[in-house]
């Protein structure tokens, strides 16, 4: 199974991804995660991306294309993969095409989670994570049942996206209506594209996915 997960930032794509790899035994591929760790890790691409990620910017097509194109050679991606923030430009979904082409591979559905702008400000600004363990929440819609306490390993450090701030926000998804935008129509002339509620609460979406899924 190879799949793209759409959606502009805050849509929900990695909180659906990591629900689709067990399902689908396949891997999940967040290039955001992937330029995290190498910002945090201190490697050059990771430092110059890391000044363009907090100013809410894309990174260069060159650099996550080589990204993705090392990682799905990778023997824990021959089941498939989610693609979970890449492509975001035309640029990216070419090299994509091309890469698979060169494998004989296909994809099999590219997801778009439809969400209005006006509620991805409040969910991307009121996230964060615990650091122990990695579990999101909100300062709103999901907080843990004990202030300051992780549900799930008991860690009272948490931290925010430095590039989850309300200005940074405005950025992101400027880039993403000029340029992720425009995969919907490519995608859709390859008769990949299926849509999505990314509105509703975060079973029912699972639900919408699976069920198009069976249908891609
Ligand atoms: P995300 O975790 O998907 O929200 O990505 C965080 C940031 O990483 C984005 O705002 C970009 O700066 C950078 N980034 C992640 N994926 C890509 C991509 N496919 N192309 C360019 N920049 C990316």
């Amino acid at each position: 199974m190879r799949i793209i997960l759409l959606g502009p930032p805050g849509a929900g794509k990695g909180t659906q991804a990591q629900r689709l790899i067990d399902t689908y035994k396949v891997m999940q591929l967040s290039t955001g995660d992937m330029l995290r760790a190498a910002a945090a890790a201190g490697t050059s691409v990771g430092l110059q991306a890391k000044a363009v990620m907090d100013a809410g910017d894309l990174v260069s097509d060159d650099i996550v294309v080589e990204i993705i194109a090392d990682r799905i050679e990778q023997s824990d991606c021959k089941n498939g993969f989610i693609l979970d923030g890449f492509p975001r430009t035309l640029g990216q979904a070419e090299a994509l095409e091309k890469m698979l082409a060169r494998k004989a591979l296909d994809l099999n559905a590219v997801v778009e989670m439809q969400v209005d702008d006006n509620q991805l400000i409040g969910r991307i600004t009121g996230r964060y994570n615990c650091i122990s363990c990695g579990a999101g929440y909100h300062d709103e819609h999901l907080r843990p049942n004990l202030d300051g306490v992780c549900d799930i390993c008991g860690g009272i450090e948490f931290d925010r996206r430095s590039d989850d701030n309300a200005e940074a926000v405005l950025f992101r998804l400027k880039s993403y209506h000029e340029q992720t935008a425009p995969l919907l129509p490519f995608y859709q002339k390859r008769g990949k594209l299926f849509s999505v509620d990314g509105m509703v609460d975060i079973d029912e979406v699972t639900r919408q996915i699976k069920e198009v899924l069976v249908a891609g």
